[in-house]
């Protein structure tokens, strides 16, 4: 995943680039929203490339104490988190110790760094920027995150720093063995899960929220699975730096490590229930085309009566009405129960999700259904499916050749999706279906 960072002293205009960065490139990442209280990292594009951007700034200052403690906790963040920093400057108030300052660390780090003096806004002040050359950077780039000029200069550089070939489309072309990620809210009990599925006592878990993980990629074969596990939990170093901004980093990881999965485990608190984060994380894996499996920890904690399972299923399935063929898994990581089934339904997706259904069976089956129950007429015009094929996609997704494509309702879309999940093996796989004139 690419991941910009933009840094600089309070006021250069930070904030202001990463609101028209957001703008004008395509899709705020809303589905995260209610997670921080101010938006301080999106989704952006350019020239066909996604990359996240993070805006290190909106903080309050005060006093040069915490100026500079916002400082270290802004290089911190993007030290940590992005390949790219854009480095920015401001050429009202021209060269300043605190720049200086920053980069000389930013200098100690191995990381693409870009350098940008902002509020050039017409050429009158252009031959300031030149001052900027004292902070030792090969070049500079001149912009005014205002009327947003530089700025796409800017981003075919940024462009450049990104590793090759990669988000441009998605990765995954070489499936080999199948990865899983584990993600979920703070305090479910990720960690947990790995600690029991590695037979080991690799993290620290704590029930103190507010601790900072990295994403890990480990090799797994236990218990005959063998896949790539991907723990969002990470291995934990509490800090006090963070606090406020934990959820955030959080939001972060989980969207890289669904991006790097094949299948995602959904883990949901049993004592907690479902959560709006839960259908805004649930959203992300199935947007991604990713396999989803959700599972209930904590199941050891529930008062259980005969229905009890029952009744959790249906109030998720409500949730997740628009696609509720979903498997759902209680376990209890602590207590070691209900681990084995859940691998096995986790590896079997990883197997639907390449589902190759030749056009012939594919025509056999679903021809005669939709032939019978076709969709319904539009202004006296007859609609026929004549035929469907699946795509070459890595993932599963149908074309259906008919007279009319733009005639076709979402409830018809549906109700072949649903035939197809009587049929064929998706359980958990999110498909495409797409019509197109014969
Ligand atoms: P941050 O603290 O670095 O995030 O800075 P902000 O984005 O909040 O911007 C600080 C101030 O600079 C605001 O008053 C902005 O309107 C102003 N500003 C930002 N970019 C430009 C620019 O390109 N030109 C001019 N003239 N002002 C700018
Ligand atoms: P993470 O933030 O999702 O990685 O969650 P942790 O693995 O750190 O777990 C958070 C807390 O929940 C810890 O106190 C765990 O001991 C507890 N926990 C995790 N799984 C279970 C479980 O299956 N049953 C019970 N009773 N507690 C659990």
């Amino acid at each position: 995943m690419n991941v910009a960072a933009i840094i600089g002293r309070p006021n250069v205009g930070k904030s202001t680039l990463f609101n028209r960065l957001l703008r004008r490139r395509k899709a705020i990442v809303d589905i995260v929203s209610g997670v921080t209280r101010d938006r301080h990292y999106g989704e952006s594009y350019w020239n066909g490339v996604k990359f996240f951007i993070i805006d290190t700034g909106g903080y309050t200052l005060y006093s040069n104490n915490i100026i500079e403690e916002e400082m270290r906790k802004q290089i911190f963040i993007a030290i940590k988190e992005a390949n790219s920093i854009i480095f920015m400057v401001d050429v009202t108030t021209g060269l300043i110790d605190i720049d200086i300052e920053i980069a000389k660390i930013l200098r100690k780090e191995h990381k693409k760094i870009i350098l940008a003096v902002n509020k050039i806004d017409s050429t009158k002040n252009i031959y300031d920027a030149t001052y900027f050359y004292k902070l030792g950077f090969d070049k500079y780039f001149c912009i005014s995150s205002i009327n947003g000029s530089g700025t796409g200069d800017l981003l075919d550089e940024l462009l450049k720093t990104f590793p090759k070939g990669k988000d441009t489309q998605k990765n995954e072309s070489l499936p080999s063995l199948p990865k899983l990620a584990i993600v979920g809210r703070p305090n479910v009990g990720k960690s947990t899960l790995i600690n029991t599925l590695l037979m080991e006592n690799r993290n620290i878990v704590t029930n103190i929220p507010g601790t900072t993980r990295d994403p890990i990629n480990i090799n797994y074969n236990l218990f005959g699975f063998k896949c790539i596990l991907i723990d969002t939990a990470g291995i934990r170093k509490k800090s006090k730096l963070f606090n406020s901004n934990i959820e955030f980093y959080a939001v972060i990881r989980t969207i890289k490590s669904i991006e790097d999965a094949d299948v995602c485990l959904l883990m949901i608190d049993a004592t907690r229930g479902w959560e709006s984060t839960d259908t805004n994380i649930f959203n992300i894996i199935k947007n991604n085309n990713k396999g989803i499996l959700i599972i209930i920890n904590k199941w050891d904690l529930v008062e259980k009566k005969t229905d009890t399972n029952n009744l959790f299923k249906n109030i998720i399935k409500n949730k997740i009405s628009n696609f509720k063929d979903v498997p759902i898994f209680f376990i209890s990581s602590i207590n070691k129960k209900g681990i084995l089934p859940m691998m096995e339904a986790a590896m079997q997706l990883a197997e639907n999700r390449k589902l190759k259904i030749k056009t012939s069976v594919l025509n056999k089956t679903l021809l005669p259904i939709l032939q019978n129950t076709p969709p319904p007429s539009v202004k006296g015009k007859f609609i026929k499916i004549k035929y469907c094929t699946q795509l070459p996609t890595y993932t599963p997704q149908f074309v259906f050749f008919t007279n009319f494509p733009n005639y076709i309702k979402y409830s018809y879309k549906k109700f072949i999706e649903n035939k197809m999940r009587i049929f064929f093996k998706l359980k958990g796989i999110p498909i495409g279906i797409h019509f197109r004139k014969k």
